[in-house]
């Protein structure tokens, strides 16, 4: 790892703490003058997502870099360290988070946990005064959002979700498009989104999970409908939970559920998702055209995605590390992130709205 140039810790501490205006950032982040050395970041939990996506990013990241891990495993922490080249002594267990305080290599700590777990994680590394992303949902209810964002302010801290698609060229040209209404104000909206789950996993264990389908794939809809609403939250709901044909497998979570939004002005957006049926589509539409997600409308690579104007093109970027790189840049800049844990309580507000409504058969407005 590179030795640090100047005293890092009170470069990195007058920067998040504002006494000192060290570097002065032009409008894209570019510094004036360089940090010393990128900031540190530790995983919270190596399975899949972290494996797969977070940790290969963290290898193009330009403002970041892995320097330590929190996991149940010390021997997957071994191999991780080996792999990316920090320190075993950075390897951390979830019982002893509160130790992070006394790492200065580790400037951010982002949650990659069950969703159940997030909030008890995230306060864990804001208290050792850690920066902290939390992976989507931001965790089971709003009441554990409040309580993230409210141990993330007491330890003057930044706080992000991990909402890739705000670096993923075709999300943004859809705000693009809600903003500048080149179609008009998108009016009807729709979503689709599920995969058949083939045995039963934390993803169907509502106390870790929170909630089914819903939680873990329909949370995409809601966030891309509010996109689609140029940024405005849905005022109420309706909604229907699927008849069980798995009830073994979805035991007190839903398998499926269908649900409609009803944004501010009139704008709607109807929806679904299971663990029962494949699907991953999105449709956003105004008076004067279109956004079609056709396929793939969430994930990370082949998204087939047209407007009434005809297909669109853009080279797939590394979501993951341009969003890890932009919230480097937020606490080397002293800017806020464009992804603040207000937006994940939100999404937990409508997705609490939802299952209410699916409970009581009954049109729920949506206290944010
Ligand atoms: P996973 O099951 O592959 O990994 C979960 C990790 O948490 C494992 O390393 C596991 O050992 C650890 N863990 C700690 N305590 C646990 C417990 N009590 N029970 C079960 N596991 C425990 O899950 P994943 O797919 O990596 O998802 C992790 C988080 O990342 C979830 O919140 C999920 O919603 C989110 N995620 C986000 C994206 C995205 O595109 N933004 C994609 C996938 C997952």
């Amino acid at each position: 790892m590179k030795k640090s140039v100047i005293n890092r810790r009170s470069f990195i501490e007058q920067l998040s703490l504002g006494t000192a205006a060290v570097l002065s950032a032009g409008p894209l982040g570019v510094f004036a003058q360089q940090p010393d050395r990128k900031l540190g970041i530790a995983l919270v939990g190596l399975g899949k997502y972290s494996t797969r996506q977070l940790g290969p990013a963290l290898k193009e990241t330009k403002w970041c870099q892995l320097t330590g891990v929190v996991t149940g495993s010390k021997e997957k922490g071994e191999q991780w360290a080996k792999e990316y080249g920090f320190p075993v002594k950075n390897i951390y267990s979830y019982d002893t988070m509160s130790q992070l305080a006394d790492n200065k290599e580790i400037d951010i700590v982002y949650v990659v946990t069950p969703n159940g777990l997030h909030a008890e994680h995230a306060i864990a590394a804001a208290k050792a005064g850690k920066h902290v992303i939390c992976e989507k949902p931001m965790a089971n209810t709003v009441e554990e959002c409040d309580r993230i964002i409210a141990a993330c302010k007491a330890a003057r801290v930044q706080l992000s979700v991990g909402y890739r698609l705000h670096f993923d060229p075709y999300h943004k040209e859809m705000m693009r498009l809600a903003k500048e209404k080149d179609f008009g104000a998108f009016t009807t909206m729709t979503g689709d989104r599920g995969f058949i789950m083939q045995t039963k996993v934390w993803r169907a264990d509502k106390k870790l999970a929170g909630g089914g389908p819903l939680m873990d794939l329909g949370i995409y809809i809601i966030h891309g409908a509010c996109m689609a609403a140029n940024g405005v939250a849905p005022v109420a709901v309706t909604a229907k939970e699927h008849p069980k044909t798995k009830p073994d497998m979805f035991t007190d979570v839903e398998e499926g559920i269908s649900w409609t939004m009803e944004f501010p002005g009139g704008a709607t957006c109807a929806a679904q998702t299971s663990y029962q049926h494949s699907a991953d589509k999105f449709r956003a539409e105004g008076p004067k055209g279109f956004i079609d997600f056709k396929e793939h409308a969430f994930t990370y690579r082949g998204m087939v995605v047209e407007t009434s104007n005809g297909p669109l093109t853009f080279t797939p970027p590394n979501q993951q590390a341009l969003q890890m790189d932009d919230f480097a840049n937020c606490i080397l800049n002293k800017r806020k992130t464009i992804i603040p844990g207000e937006l994940g309580r939100r999404d937990l507000a409508i997705i609490e709205a939802i299952y209410q409504a699916a409970a009581t058969g009954k049109r729920i407005p949506v206290k944010i």
